[in-house]
């Protein structure tokens, strides 16, 4: 039996509700302060991101990996759902993998390179350097083509380095460069890649879900994301939408156990959704409820609107208020957006943080090398509403100014 008392003033639900428990025949009455499992404050971050309630809620259950509610009945949902979301083109396919989203990508590079084989990045930003950082540690050859933090690539670029090195097989490249919120032209790029028969490998972390992109129409071979992203999950595996016969050239390839994506595939397809390592179950059984959530809100497109406008608010407010976009407004995708730090000698990206965080809304600080800024995401269960209340809670922490 278990009683819940909600105490009546509001600035003591605001701290937690009291429980009591009556815990069983023996055992006096336990009296325990529960805390409050609403948000304090939005995460305007790269992620992970503010969820809704009801994904929050659907990890109070546990599961057992072996059985087939699980297995058959979320797992394979949700990787089916995840193909859908990707492309309306036949012969792809999903694989699930454990870890941060960077375990993915990893998994993949790792999987798909072959040992005589050699990896094109394209590199504009911390995504893309990390994915030249996995190639390195994996002893795969490769060649990046380093742009900076602020400028785009471009396809000529692309073409121009695949016909003169012919040894080139793969090309990886970052969708939405999460660094600076920048979307890079991943159709001209696809569209060099494929012509000259190369594999085309999409890091679309940030953007999947949250931005269309019909990846089998741009012949994309591998492209990878996370539960934490758009998709608005929580923490805990990302995932990969391969075209099938591509994957199933990779068995063996793996320089990895854990990271081998082959093997997590042909476990999953042979299985019906069992993963070979323990999965995370509430993270996954979290994901399902996203899914579920992102097709009400009307799918992608609805999803990418509410994005949209999201980041022009925050972009007009900014302005209103004196602040500068790191990046020209052609290049900004709707995820996230990189504004200067004020010039004030009292500015201190602690301390404005700080006031914003006590107001309902974590900011993030800049990862540009060479230029002082910091970052406001506009995604995850986040709403035009709050972008309004987010610029005025700005201007009231502007105390430098
Ligand atoms: C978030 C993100 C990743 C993965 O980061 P993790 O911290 O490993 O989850 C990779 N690439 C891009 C573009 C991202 O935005």
């Amino acid at each position: 039996m278990k009683l819940l008392l909600i105490v009546g003033s509001g600035d003591l639900q605001q701290f937690g509700k009291i429980v009591i428990v009556r815990r069983n025949w023996y055992s006096p009455i336990g009296i325990k302060i529960m805390e409050n499992l609403d948000n304090q404050y939005l995460l305007l971050t790269p992620g992970p991101l503010s969820t809704s309630r009801t994904v929050r809620e659907a990890m109070l259950k546990d599961w057992c990996t072996w059985d087939d509610e699980y297995n058959k009945g979320i797992v394979e949902v949700i990787r089916e759902q995840l193909v859908e979301l990707a492309t309306g083109v036949e012969g792809y396919t999903s694989v699930l993998m454990q870890g941060s989203g960077t375990a993915s990508v990893e998994a993949t590079i790792g999987t798909v390179v072959p040992a005589n084989a050699k990896l094109l990045v394209v590199n504009n930003g911390a995504y893309g350097e990390r994915i030249g950082q996995i190639a390195h540690y994996l002893n795969i050859a490769h060649t990046i083509i380093e742009l900076g933090e602020v400028a785009q690539p471009s396809a000529e670029q692309v073409a121009e380095i695949l016909d003169s090195d012919a040894s080139i097989t793969h090309v990886a490249m970052v969708h939405c460069e999460t660094t600076t919120g920048m979307l890079n032209p991943v159709e001209a790029v696809c569209d060099v890649v494929k012509s000259r028969n190369k594999i085309m490998i999409l890091d679309a972390m940030s953007s999947f879900g949250g931005i269309p992109l019909d990846i089998g129409k741009l012949g994309i071979d591998f492209m990878i994301s996370s539960a934490n992203k758009c998709i608005q999950g929580v923490p805990g595996f990302g995932f990969v939408i391969a075209k099938q016969t591509e994957l199933e050239k990779c068995a063996g390839r793996a320089r990895s156990l854990s990271l081998d994506l082959y093997d997590q595939w042909l476990c999953m397809e042979k299985n019906h959704g069992k993963w070979r390592f323990t999965s995370p179950t509430h993270t996954v059984r979290a994901f399902h409820q996203a899914l579920q959530e992102l097709q009400d809100e009307g799918g992608v497109e609805a999803r990418y609107q509410r994005y949209a406008s999201n980041q022009l608010i925050l972009v007009a407010g900014m302005e209103k208020l004196g602040f500068k976009c790191l990046l020209d407004k052609s290049l900004h995708s709707p995820i996230i957006t990189s504004f200067y730090s004020p010039e004030a000698d009292e500015y201190d990206f602690k301390k404005f943080y700080n006031l914003l965080k006590e107001k309902g809304f974590v900011i993030y600080p800049g990862k540009v090398s060479n230029a002082d800024c910091f970052r406001i995401g506009n995604i995850g269960d986040v709403h035009n509403e709050d972008m309004h209340r987010l610029i005025d809670a700005i201007e009231a922490s502007m105390y430098w100014a």
